[in-house]
């Protein structure tokens, strides 16, 4: 038997001398590199006593050295469980006692505060920082390339993710083999990726977009990845000329907006943009064509289900929408109550069902049994319609509906209109405790830099555009909108902050 990811992973090295990643200072890591020093790593975790079907728990900056963990992890038959580098140690606590892994891989600043959490649930501490260079770096630079893949079958757990806790506690999602080879296999050619790619990467490797979408789409093509430790601005611009694609998240794309060294010119030769992880408004996306000529690319996933909707490679992509289901996503639309699937144009849950669908959150039975169906869709926790072509259109998640005076409000069909308004650069629609209505639509607002922008001048426009009922009641101004580093924008840090509107 094969060890079902990774045996992929090295079927689809046609050129050993290629690089895979070149960092920005120009070092590069070939295939041939990839195979020794992910081997290496593999032989490291197995002589630190890390065994088929262990957690291996890694909380370090972006490198090239944490990807090779990653890949190691999986040849070595562990399960890799990365957490984002801004959770503190207590935050790193809650996930070491759920998780109990054997390793945990920290930066080296941070052994003191996380040894006793790493002790706590007899678990190893090693480390790794940012330059490649710690403990388990060592040991790994010690320890022969040679590794003998450790058999794991379609079914095996690759990975345990947490979610990104937008909307409450962090679950940890655990994926399959084939969960991330069926996707990453998929979305390869309906991307279009090939050895010639170039992706700029400059997301976070601790979540689904950086780590899977990006790196194994990038490995099963062949291509490589412009690997930068963050997104910076003219980091970005600088290398863009050496790119071929970019994968981001809708705060990037803005970014670049802002900058007026980003030209026609400058993306002129770009294949691909692709967007996700957070709504991209169809302002955004209208302005990036008008600038570039080229249609960002949306497409819809999350942590537990990989991508489930990406917009078209040919064809029309339409701002605003997360494009059609990909091939071997089954998805439908469904009222959240009963189940009943609704007709196209109607707003209802989200559920999916495919090979890319997670085998459940992690020690939490209960929650899982709850979000699927009798059938196996998944139910999202999104809400959304199809229109009369299948395009699937998100107006917000389950979580965030506002229902005022017993209608319900979705929140981005506000939003949408909001960002239309002159001087408006974004908003967020909230519901916040009310008397008379049970809940009040409240919206935040953040203006365009230089802009001034009175809530007077963002209610009125409103007037014909929209019921009444879905009209907010208070508007706030404030200089940005809050954000997690996945530029979810934080509505439940919203609506603690003005739950007293009415009251
Ligand atoms: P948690 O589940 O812990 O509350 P989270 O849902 O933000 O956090 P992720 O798995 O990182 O954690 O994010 C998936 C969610 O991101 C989706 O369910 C959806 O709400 C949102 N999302 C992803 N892509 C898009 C998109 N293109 N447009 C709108 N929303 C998107
Ligand atoms: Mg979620």
């Amino acid at each position: 038997q094969k060890n079902h990811l990774f045996s992929e992973i090295r079927e689809a090295v046609r050129d050993p001398a290629a690089p895979f990643l070149q960092a920005p200072s120009g070092e590069i890591t070939s295939y041939a590199d990839m195979l020794a020093r992910s081997g290496a790593y593999a032989n490291a975790l197995t002589a630190l006593g890390v065994v088929p079907g262990d957690r291996v728990a890694v909380q370090v900056d972006k490198s090239a050295e944490a990807l090779m963990l990653y890949l190691g992890t999986v040849r070595a038959g562990a399960v890799f469980l990365p957490l984002n580098t801004a959770y503190t140690p207590a935050e790193v606590a809650y996930f070491v006692g759920d998780a109990e892994p054997a390793l945990l891989v920290c930066d080296p600043a941070r052994t003191e505060a996380l040894t006793p959490i790493a002790g706590k649930v007899g678990c190893r501490l090693e480390t790794l920082d940012g330059n490649g260079k710690g403990s388990l770096a060592t040991l790994a630079g010690e320890a022969s390339g040679d590794f003998a893949d450790v058999p794991r079958g379609p079914d095996d757990l690759a990975a345990i993710l947490y979610t990104s806790g937008t909307t409450g506690r962090s679950k940890g999602a655990m994926l399959s083999h084939e969960n991330l080879a069926s996707n990453a296999r998929m979305l390869v050619e309906y991307w279009r990726f090939t050895d010639k790619d170039v992706l700029l990467h400059a997301l976070p490797i601790f979540h689904t977009h950086g780590l899977f979408v990006a790196s194994n789409v990038t490995l099963l093509a062949g291509g490589s990845m412009l690997f930068l430790p963050k997104f910076d601005l003219a980091e970005v611009l600088r290398l863009m000329p050496r790119a071929t694609t970019m994968m981001g998240v809708p705060t990037f794309y803005a970014r670049l907006l802002g900058s007026d060294a980003f030209t026609r010119e400058l993306a002129e030769h770009m294949r691909l943009f692709v967007s996700g992880s957070a709504p991209l408004s169809a302002e955004v996306h209208k302005a990036f064509s008008a600038r570039t000529g080229h249609a960002i690319l949306e497409r819809y996933g999350m942590t537990e289900t990989n991508m489930n909707t990406s917009n078209p490679y040919d064809g029309d992509r339409r701002p605003g929408t997360v494009g059609l289901p990909l091939p071997g996503v089954e998805l439908r639309i469904a009222d959240p109550e009963t189940g009943k699937v609704l007709a196209d144009g109607e707003v209802g849950g989200i559920e999916v069902r495919g090979p890319n669908v997670f085998k459940g959150y992690w020690r939490m039975p209960e929650k899982t049994a709850s979000e699927f169906r009798a059938d196996g869709f998944f139910i999202t926790g999104d809400m959304g319609r199809n229109d009369e072509r299948g395009y699937v259109s998100i107006v917000g998640r389950a979580k965030d509906l506002i229902i005022s005076g017993g209608f319900n409000v979705y929140p981005a069909e506000v939003e949408a209109v909001i960002d239309e308004i002159d001087g408006v650069a974004e908003s967020a629609v909230i519901g916040v405790p009310h008397a008379d209505f049970g809940e009040g639509v409240v919206a935040v607002v953040a203006a365009h830099k230089g802009a001034a922008l009175t809530p007077e001048q963002v209610i009125a426009p409103l007037a014909d555009k929209l019921a009444k009922f879905k009209q907010p009641k208070q508007v706030y101004l404030l200089p940005e909108l809050p954000r997690n580093t996945m530029g979810k924008i934080q509505k439940n840090v919203l609506r603690d902050q003005y739950k007293d509107t009415f009251g």
